[in-house]
């Protein structure tokens, strides 16, 4: 019999630029530079949002929150992962664990990391030992590196 799990990838990216806010995991994050986007841009929410709709082939978040729709316009990524999350369920599917990797060259976030994994646990109605987040700098190459952008990547379990 086929066992009932699936898995999901998702990819985010978005630019850093002066002005803008912080938002990493659920969390606001001290810094000089903030994420651009329609929302409050947070990339690491928004790379598990696409994991978890990929693992049940429900698309991507641009398609269940559009970024010209003026209902998102800098709304709380907590609020659209819940929402993400209330698909997932009405699916029949619970989350195993979710693995993420943040790609940023700074600020340093190890100690927020906990407060993160909190958050998306709350959120996922899961235990955070099931929430990994590891932060990597990109070695000063590329976007990452030069601190024009933020990267995020995310996988999901799923089961029922
Ligand atoms: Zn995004």
């Amino acid at each position: 019999m086929k066992p009932n799990i699936k898995v999901g990838l998702g990819y985010d990216v978005h630019q850093l630029i002066e002005g803008r806010q912080l938002w990493l995991g659920g969390i606001l994050i001290p810094s000089r530079l903030g994420a651009l986007g329609h929302s409050d841009a947070d990339v690491l929410l928004h790379a598990i949002c696409d994991a978890l709709l990929g693992a049940l082939s429900l698309g991507d978040i641009g398609i269940h929150f559009a970024d010209t729709d003026i209902q998102f316009k800098g709304i709380d990524s907590k609020i659209l992962l819940h929402k993400t999350f209330a698909l997932i369920v009405e699916k029949g599917w619970k989350v195993g664990n979710v693995d993420c990797a943040l790609i940023l060259q700074s600020p340093k976030i190890a100690e927020y990391v906990p407060e993160m994994r909190r958050q998306i646990a709350k959120i996922l109605f899961i235990d955070e030992d099931e929430i990994s987040i590891k932060a990597t700098t990109a070695e000063k190459m590329g976007f990452a590196g030069e601190m024009k952008g933020i990267e995020a990547k995310a996988v999901c379990l799923l089961y029922k």
